[in-house]
């Protein structure tokens, strides 16, 4: 038993046993497609999928029509924003969400940019946050949407997502949210949060990857990316993925029931594992709001270390440097530049990522093995700095 201690669940998590095993199914006897309505099987997997839409809706206070089934956040958040645009343009042409979101929203954005749309990307402060009174300036006769997500993937920072919903109701402007990394953990109510619309993953939620949800309130109108067969009530359409969709609604039960018990002892142990680097490392920084953050995420800086150099001497860690979800391109961190890092900081940043499944003794032993590894790289640059002269 010699895997990496997976540190990285910003990135993926593991699927729970009790998602795989009601999965499994699925796959097997009850492989029937869910639009079949002739047949037992397309019956079957059809009450299937509306019992995990239930689940899903229920994990942030959605009725069960108000949920899109898609691959993904991604998937979610281009609905979202491109079906908005579609549906409000050209009379209403602009957009406002902020410098710290995920690729999927920047992406998006500059997408609709040079289509003629118009977005504003807010700062933050420091810590990662994003100051509502920002929000509502920002905001114009011409906006239709504000989208800011609920919690960081790299730094951990969580939105104040209920101001800001206050503002864009009382302002009649749509609010979207990619509450992708929130969801594990963090309870979410899209009525007195003031959410619109709401983008999350099953894979970041101890539940399969290529599953995802776009929550959209009732009476609000989004232009469909992907047409085929109409599925979806004509929002997203293609053969659902239902034994993904039987994960996914488990996952998000499992959220509604264990995910705050999860946060108080994944928080425990995140600070037992910076408390355990810091005493045995001097020179590091810890990321993100000191309160308004994930209990998953430890994003730290180490004076005079490279986090790839790190990363590959402490190969029993699975750990990521800046967001995994930008390793295709190697510039460095958006969010980390956006906080205020610059030079040796933003190669010297890791980002740890704990989840469900992390234990005390895995955390205890991440611990040794990356002081010893941060201990090995500074001595060696101290000789490398003396025998240069
Ligand atoms: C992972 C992630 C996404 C993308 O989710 P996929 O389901 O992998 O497409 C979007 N936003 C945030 C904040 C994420 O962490």
């Amino acid at each position: 038993m010699n895997h990496p201690i997976y540190l990285d669940n910003h990135a993926t998590t593991r699927v729970d046993d009790r998602v795989l095993a009601a999965m499994l199914p699925y796959f097997t006897e009850q492989y029937g497609n869910a639009s079949s309505r002739q047949h037992e099987y397309g019956w079957i997997a059809e009450a299937a999928v509306e019992h995990a839409r239930g689940d899903v809706a229920g994990l942030v206070g959605a009725d069960k029509d108000e949920i899109v089934f898609t691959s993904g956040a991604t998937e979610s958040i281009n609905l979202a924003l491109k079906g908005l645009a579609e549906a409000c343009g050209p009379r209403k042409n602009h957009l406002v969400t902020s410098v710290t979101e995920h690729r999927a929203v920047l992406d998006t954005c500059d997408r609709l940019e040079d289509a003629g749309f118009s977005v504003t990307r807010l700062p933050v402060d420091r810590f990662g946050m994003v100051d509502p009174e920002a929000v509502r300036s920002a905001i114009t006769e011409k906006t239709f949407a504000v989208s800011i997500m609920a919690a960081n993937n790299e730094i951990g920072t969580l939105a104040p997502v209920r101001s800001i919903g206050d503002i864009c109701r009382s302002r009649g402007v749509l609010f979207h949210t990619d509450a992708t990394q929130a969801a594990a953990t963090i309870p979410l109510d899209v009525h007195t949060m003031g959410i619109d619309l709401l983008s999350m993953s099953g894979h970041k939620m101890y539940g399969p990857k290529g599953i995802g949800a776009l929550y959209v309130r009732n009476g609000v109108r989004v232009i469909a990316q992907m047409d085929g067969g109409g599925h979806e009530r004509g929002r997203r359409s293609g053969t659902l993925n239902v034994p993904a969709i039987v994960g996914f609604g488990i996952a998000a039960s499992l959220a509604a029931s264990e995910g705050q018990r999860d946060a108080a002892c994944i928080c425990a142990l995140r600070d037992h594992f910076v408390a355990l680097l810091q005493s045995g490392l001097d020179g590091i920084t810890v990321n993100g709001h000191p309160v308004e953050r994930l209990a998953t995420n430890a994003s730290l800086t180490f004076e005079g270390v490279k986090a790839d150099r790190l990363m590959m001497a402490v190969k029993r860690v699975a750990m990521s440097s800046g967001s995994a979800c930008s390793t295709a391109s190697p510039e460095p961190s958006h969010v980390l530049r956006a906080i205020g890092l610059k030079g040796d900081a933003l190669i010297g940043t890791v980002r740890f990522g704990l989840g469900r499944f992390t234990t005390t003794e895995e955390i205890e032993t991440a611990a040794e093995l990356l002081v010893e590894g941060v201990n090995h790289q500074r001595e060696h640059q101290r000789t490398v700095a003396v025998t240069s002269f």
